[in-house]
Formats: C-alpha cells, structure tokens, sequence
C-alpha cells in the first residue's frame, strides 16, 4: 500500500502519467542524482547528464511525434520537469528551456523550415537551447531592452548584451529577442532564432561568474554588431512581445513544476535525517518544533503540486492563455522550494552547510527559481493586477 504522501502527489494522475513518474524518478535517481555533486564541485557542466535524456524520450515532451519527440499531455511534461528538477537544477533546465521557451516558440509562430532545422535535434540532444533575455539593465522590464536588431543586405545586426544566460557555451539554439526600434517599447521587440556556432563574427559567449551553480556555466553574451541570417527572424519583426508572452506562459508551467521538484527534494531529504539524528537521547523528529517544520515542508509541496497540476490540466484541456493561474503556480511553488530549504537546514543544523549532505546547496538554486521567468515581485503584482480587474490577459 502507497504512503499518505505518495498518495497525495499521484492521487489525480492517470495511470500512464504515475508509470511516467515512476520511469523517470527511477531513471533519475540511477543516472543523474549520483553524479550531479561531483560536477558542481568540478565547475563543470554535465554535457554527459544531459545526454543521456533522449534515450528516455526526455528532451521532446512537447514536441510532436514527426520531428523525433515524445509529444505529451502537459501534465505528464510538468511530472518529467518535477522529477527530474528533485535531482538536478541543470539538467531540469535543458529540458523546460528547450521545450517551453524554445521549441514551444518555433512550433507555434516558427516556418516549417525552422521547424525542420532545429526541432529533430532538440529531441536527440544534437542541439541545446538557450534563451537570451536578461541584459546587465534589468530582466524584469523586457520591454525596455536595450538589445537592437538593425535590418542590413542577408540578414540582422544585432548590438547589445545578454546576461544571466544558462547553456549559452553549449548551445546550438539561441532564442534572442532584441529591439527593432527601441522609442516603441514592447512594439519594437522581435524574435529571432539561429544556431550560433554559424555566426562568423562579433559574437562572444564569456563566463558570467556566479556563487552558485556552477555546473551551469551561466553566461555574458555579447553582441558586437554580429550579423545573423534572414532565416532567423521568428514571426514578424515588431512581434516579438507576444512570443515572449507566451512562451513565458509555458515557461512559468515548467519552472513551477520543477520548484515541486525541489520542495519535494528537501522534503524527502528532511524526514530521513529527522528519524536518524538524536539530541538530548531522542530522535529530532519526535519534537514537536521539528514536526512543525515536516507539517509546513508536507503542506507547501502539495499546495504548489495542486496549483502546478491544475494549471497543466486547464493547458491540456485547451485554455489558450491562463496568465494568473501561471503566476499563481509559479510565486507559490517558488516561494515553497525556498522555504522549503530554508526549515529542510534547520532541520540539518550546522551540518546542513557542510559539503556532505546536499540540502545547503539546494537553498540558493531554489532562490534562482524565485528570480527566473518573472520575479516573485512581478508575479505578485500581475496576480493582484487580474484580481482587481487592471489586467485581463
Ligand atoms: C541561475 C539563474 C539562471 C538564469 N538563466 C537565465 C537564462 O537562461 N536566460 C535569461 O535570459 N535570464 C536568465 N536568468 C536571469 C533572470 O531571468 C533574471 O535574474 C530575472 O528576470 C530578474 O531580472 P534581474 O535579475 O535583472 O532583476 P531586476 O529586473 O533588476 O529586478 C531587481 C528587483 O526589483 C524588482 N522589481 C523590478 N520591477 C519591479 C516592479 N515594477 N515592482 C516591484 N518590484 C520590481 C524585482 O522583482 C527584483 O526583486 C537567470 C538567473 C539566474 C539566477
């Protein structure tokens, strides 16, 4: 008989998507939990994590089937973003960034020519994506970006810098958005998609120094005037903004599921420790302040699986946008994984800083969620924004 807690997380799961969890829970906990510590410590990215996820059809949930994906319900890709993020933040990211923001985009304002260039690769882990939207001035206010694309003889100009930019050192996708006239604010942002080991000049891809994930080899992208094609362009220039809106709407699907991921990590790694350390002759887990810390960690994890899981099956069932039920997923399960690894230290105590026991480094990749496709600032204010009726969509 299943425990109360894994009767909560699979109670609503049809039974193909619970064998899906089971699958790649299992895959993960073999071939990517074990060695995900030694890459952090290395500094290094884990290239060979990553590819080792399309022989498990992991790379392609949202893609369909005639460009080499697994085509899912989206659902089942928030369980593979949530079991996968509860074992590594890296490579939960290759696949949310490759299939919300990026092959999410292609496949709906992409030609068919995009389609066929970038999608089978994606799915046989031949091309990484990366996402580049944040600059030194801000990443919150996208409209104001100061990134331009200058039309010229074959193709764009684009000036400017992108920060923050996970995968950028291995990709063979960059989604960019950059401005085409920056005095038209969010009129003036365009899309553009191109493979950038084919851009012969002005473009680097330097390290951008962080405390932590490492293994991310977060980048600074510069933009010298570096001359993209023609092909790049994603829909029309100028109509960038919704793209981006709606590729974040899928984005925020994602990296909520993988904040459940993160909760449910501290969570599983908290009540072991809590039945097997003793202080004053008893084990930690029989007092009661500790059992309070346990109850919140249970309660967190299942209101973000609930919001998570809902706003999947309002996607499936063909809402087109659920803009609030994405923020709301998205601040909620945030907020869970952060505090989640805060009480899951406590808990830990002293030795929860130590490099022995995994917890510690936990509190600052849940941070990062917080930041990532929209701040918890920002998510506030848009939920508030659609309950005072100031925003509708
Ligand atoms: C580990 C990691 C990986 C990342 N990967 C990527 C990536 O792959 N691609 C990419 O493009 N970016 C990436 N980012 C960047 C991330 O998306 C940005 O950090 C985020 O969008 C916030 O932008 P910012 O840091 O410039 O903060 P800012 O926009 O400068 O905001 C600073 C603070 O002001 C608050 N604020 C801003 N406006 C308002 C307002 N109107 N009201 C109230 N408060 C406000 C914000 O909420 C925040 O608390 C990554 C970040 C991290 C940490």
């Amino acid at each position: 008989m299943s425990s109360p807690l894994e009767r909560m997380a699979d109670f609503d799961l049809t039974d193909q998507q619970r064998e899906v969890r089971r699958t790649v829970r299992e895959f993960a906990e073999k071939e990517i939990l074990p060695h995900v510590e030694r890459f952090e410590q290395e500094e290094r990215y884990p290239l060979e994590l990553v590819q080792k996820l399309p022989e498990m059809g992991l790379l392609g949930p949202m893609i369909p089937e005639q460009y080499g994906g697994s085509f899912s319900d989206v659902v089942t890709y928030g369980v593979i973003c949530e079991e996968i993020a509860r074992v590594d933040w890296v490579v939960a990211s290759v696949i949310s960034v490759s299939n919300s923001l990026c092959a999410g985009s292609i496949l709906k304002f992409g030609s068919d020519a995009q389609k066929e260039r970038f999608l089978p690769g994606i799915t046989k882990g031949e091309i990484i994506c990366s996402a580049c939207l944040t600059e030194p001035g801000g990443g919150t206010d996208l409209a104001n970006m100061q990134t331009t694309a200058t039309k010229v003889d074959g193709g764009w100009r684009i000036r400017g810098t992108k920060v923050f930019i996970s995968h950028a050192a291995h990709a063979g996708l960059f989604f960019l958005v950059a401005s085409v006239d920056r005095s038209q604010k969010h009129k003036g942002v365009t899309a553009f998609v191109f493979d950038p080991r084919e851009v012969e000049a002005g473009l680097t891809i330097g390290d951008f120094p962080m405390r932590t994930l490492k293994r991310d080899n977060l980048a600074e992208v510069h933009f010298e005037d570096a001359l993209i094609p023609d092909a790049a362009l994603l829909g029309e220039p100028g109509g960038g903004f919704p793209i981006l809106g709606s590729a974040l709407d899928t984005g925020r699907f994602s990296v909520a599921a993988r904040c459940v991921g993160q909760a449910q990590r501290c969570l599983d790694l908290a009540l072991p420790y809590a039945m097997e350390r003793e202080a004053f002759g008893s084990k930690i887990g029989g007092f009661q302040m500790i059992q309070q810390k346990i109850a919140d960690m249970v309660c967190r994890t299942e209101q973000a699986r609930l919001l998570v899981y809902r706003l999947g099956r309002m996607k499936d069932a063909g809402v087109a946008r659920c803009s609030m039920e994405s923020s709301m997923a998205k601040l909620c399960a945030s907020q869970a994984a952060v505090q989640n690894a805060l009480d899951g230290m406590q808990i830990f105590g002293g030795y929860s800083c130590t490099q022995e026991y995994e917890i510690g480094r936990l509190l600052l990749e849940a941070k990062s969620l917080e930041f990532g496709e929209g701040t918890s600032e920002l998510h506030n204010r848009l939920i508030a924004e659609f309950a005072l009726g100031i925003r509708n969509q």
